[in-house]
Formats: C-alpha cells, structure tokens, sequence
C-alpha cells in the first residue's frame, strides 16, 4: 500500500470541537497505526470569520489531547506552507489551468442579478442553482463588464449529465448527478480560493492518501472529485464519519453539554479519559474492552469498523470513563488538578504553604472515587470546610437520635482526645475499639459519627475524613451536632 498521508484540516473559525477533533483523531489513529504522516494544515481563507486565536486554541487542544502532528503549522514539512492564506500563488496557478483548458471561466453576474435567479427557480419548484449565464462570454462582453466596474468571481464549468460516484470507505458508492450541482464558485471576487477549490489543490499537493472528515462534507465530495478529474490529479480514498447526535438524536449542540475541548479541559476531565471517548463515537472495537489507552487506539483502531450511522454523544458514559481513569490516576496529579478549583473557592490561599498542599492531597485523596472530573471536587469537599454541620436529611437526623448515640460519642471523643496522631490506622483501630466495647454493630458506631461529623450518610471513608479535619475540628462537631458536652 502506498504511505499512509492524512490531515485534518481545520477551519480556525472557533474553539476546536468535539466533531472535530472526533475527526483529527481517526486520522491521527491511521497514520500511527500504519507509519503514516499526519498532517495539520489550516484552512483560513474565510478571512471574516478565522483567526488566529481559534487556531492557537485548535492547536492547544489537539496537544492537549496528545494528537500531535507530523506535518503541519508551526512544526512544517516538505509541502508547506500549511495554512492556505499562504498558499495563494499555488492556487493561482492551477486556477489559470484550468481557466486555459476551459474548465473554468470568469463569471460577472452580481447579487442581485443572482438573487434574481434563485428567486424565479424557486418559484418553478426547481433547486437554487447556477444557470450558467456566463459560460460562454465573449472577450468583448468580458471587457464590457470590467469596464462597468463588475469584479468577477472564477466558476468551475460543471459537465452536464454525469453521474459521478463517490467511493466512501464509511459508505460505499454514493452517486451524485452532475446536473444538480450547478457551476460553482472556486474564487471569490476578492481572489481569494473557495473551500471546495483550495481543498482539492491542497490534498493533491500534500499527497493525501486517505480523507478522512465529517458526513457533513460528503455533498462536497463530488465537486472536489470534478476539479481532481479536470487537472488529472491523483485522488485519494474518501471516508466519511457519521455526524454525532446529543442523546435525543438531534445534532450536537450545547444543549447536550460542552461542545469545544477546551470546556472538557477546564471541567478537570483527563485528556486519555476523553480521546477513549472520542475513539468510541463511531468507531467499535471488536472486543467488549472499553478501555483503550492512546498506544492501544493505535494498534486495534480500524475504518472498516467505523460505523454509517451515527454516534450518539452519551455525556453519562463520558462521565463514568473518566471518572474511571481519576480513579487509575495517581493523587499526586488529581491534586494539581483540583488545587486551582480548590482555590477558586476559596478553601485553599493563592499561595500554598507545603503544609497547604499536603491537605490538599489528603482531601483530594478521600474523594477521589467519587469524583466525575476534577472540578466536581468543590461539591464534594464542603464537608471538610463547613463552619457548621446539619443533619442532611430526616433520615440523617434520625440517626444521631438512635439511643446508643451518646455512648458512641463520649468514648469516641474519649479516643480521639487521648490518641497521640489521627491518621488512617489509628483512626479505624479508634472505630474498632468503639464499637467492640460497647458490643455494637459496626454500623451502629460508623453512622452517628459519619452524620455527626458530616451531616452526610454517605460520603468518603470515616478514617480518611477524621485525620484531615484533625482532633480540635472533630471533637467540636461531635459536640456541636450531637449536642453533648464532651469536655
Ligand atoms: N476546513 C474544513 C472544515 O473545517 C475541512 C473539511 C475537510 O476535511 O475537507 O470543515
């Protein structure tokens, strides 16, 4: 097989998407797994709406995730330049071949003239499309037009009655009619190449073998494949992916949750946890395993198993994988994490003394299990900063009214004021002693002293919960929410 070249091609006009890098990740998958080169190359002639913020933010999260690219900006290659404001000269040049062989001509009509058209198709019932009013101007009604002041745009003359079929490696033979298509602009009147057109001269150049891109562009496809044919270049094999639909099966919107990486970056999710999401809309493993490692993608990821239909975006799945990885990671790097949401409101100074840190880590490793991404550790850590503790519910409150209550609470306190260090082991030796004096059920001694150190019946470990709080703020609760006098 030749080399395996790919791209992704974004266009800058935005924070890169969960479509999107959906998309550069097939890529990426490809070209790792076979010794490929995988390309980044932007496509910024809308000048209106690209910028380079939304590139440095595309190229942010595609390093972020891990998918770093071969070829592209900033790293460059033998096909270079990679951003088509750039590349104008390149598309200049087979614009006047195509000029010269026919294959496109000079059209003058203007907005309105157009709108004009539209309007009386659609009043026939018939599709808005190009009539070809300039096909065949002569040299003399060119000059009369310039004379007039008209800037023209470059239209590729569409041949009439073609079937022409697009080989989809995702959706076998799709066939368009040529006829429906209608000539199509390839350069603006401001000289600048239109998607369609710098597209095609892009991937020829850069020798891509494979695009891979979103269903949205499949109707593209047919209008890329005319101008390949019109200036004999090679094409490449086309695949492409299914749109993603929110759980309600409609589009991917922010109605479904966060739509850009970056969102998913500043929630606290883990880049591994969130390219094995990526890597499963669309695509099945063969296998029940769901867990993949980026090395992993690489060596099993195939496009003969990536599916037509769509791939649904289920923010729950999302969710319970990367709480999955938190879990799998160690609390060293979760803390770093959850340090500036931890700061943010305010339970921890800006500055933090080493002292700071390792409470951090204490806290952070208590709630770890239960974290969906980092920054939901806010939600779960106000038990360790409250001023003053409730019972959470009845429930709860009907717990610390339980008669053996004031027994638990008197030796406990007992053991914590006279124990030397609260630390984990010492703690559940604490629990244990409790409980195995008074002859209690284990249970019986755990819940009033969750419930009144916490006002929670559920939550993390009692023995993680007691070191981090500390004897003064444990035996000031017990007092508090328990009503007893423990002194
Ligand atoms: N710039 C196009 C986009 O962002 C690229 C499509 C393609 O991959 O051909 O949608």
């Amino acid at each position: 097989m030749e080399k395996v070249r790919v791209r992704f091609a974004p266009s800058p006009t935005g924070p890169l998407h969960i479509g999107g890098v959906r998309s550069a990740l097939f890529n990426y998958l490809l070209a790792k797994q076979t010794g490929g080169t995988f390309i980044l190359r932007i496509e910024d002639t809308d000048l209106e709406r690209s910028s380079r913020e939304s590139e440095e933010n595309i190229k942010d999260s595609l390093r972020w995730l891990g998918i770093d690219w071969d070829e592209g900006v900033d790293v460059g290659g033998p096909y270079g330049p990679y951003r088509q404001t750039e590349r104008l000269e390149l598309y200049q040049e087979y614009v006047d071949r195509l000029l010269e062989t026919g294959h496109a001509y000079r059209c003058y009509c203007t907005e309105d003239e157009l709108e004009e058209q539209r309007q009386a198709l659609l009043a026939k019932g018939e599709m808005p499309r190009y009539l070809g009013n300039c096909r065949d101007l002569t040299p003399e009604q060119e000059e009369a037009y310039r004379k007039e002041g008209r800037k023209p745009v470059i239209r590729f003359r569409v041949p009439e009655g073609e079937n022409i079929v697009v080989d989809d490696l995702v959706r076998g033979q799709v066939a368009f009619e040529s006829d429906g298509i209608g000539d199509f602009i390839i350069v603006k009147s401001d000289g600048l190449p239109t998607y369609n057109y710098a597209v095609v001269i892009d991937d020829a150049l850069m020798k891509i073998s494979h695009v891979i891109r979103a269903e949205e562009h499949l109707s593209n496809t047919p209008r890329q494949l005319l101008i390949y044919r019109a200036l004999g270049l090679a094409e490449p094999v086309f695949a492409h992916i299914s749109l993603i639909l929110g759980k309600d099966r409609t589009k991917m919107s922010k109605r479904h949750g966060s739509t850009s990486v970056v969102q998913y970056k500043e929630q606290g999710y883990l880049p591994e946890a969130l390219v094995n999401f990526l890597a499963l809309l669309g695509w099945s493993p063969e296998g029940e395993e769901e867990i993949f490692s980026m090395e992993e993608l690489c060596r099993q990821f195939s496009l003969d198993r990536v599916a037509k239909n769509p791939a649904v975006f289920d923010l729950d799945k999302l969710n319970w994988l990367n709480g999955y990885y938190i879990r799998q990671t160690p609390v060293e790097r979760i803390t770093e994490m959850a340090i500036p949401y931890l700061i943010k409101e305010g339970y921890l100074p800006e500055t933090l003394t080493p002292e700071d840190r390792e409470q951090a880590s204490k806290i952070v490793a208590a709630v770890q299990g239960y974290l969906p991404y980092v920054g939901a550790v806010v939600d779960h850590v106000q038990i360790f900063f409250a001023d003053e503790i409730k019972p959470e519910n009845e429930e709860a409150a009907a717990v610390l009214k339980e008669e053996q209550v004031p027994q638990v609470v008197e030796l406990f306190a007992a053991k914590v004021k006279g124990a030397e260090e609260l630390e984990t082991g010492s703690v559940k030796k604490l629990l244990k002693e409790t409980s195995k004096e008074l002859k209690l059920k284990g249970r019986q001694v755990f819940m009033p002293i969750r419930v009144a150190l916490t006002g929670q019946m559920h939550g993390p470990e009692l023995h993680d919960i007691i070191p981090i709080l500390g004897k003064e703020k444990v035996l000031q609760r017990l007092s508090q929410t328990t009503g007893l006098s423990l002194s």
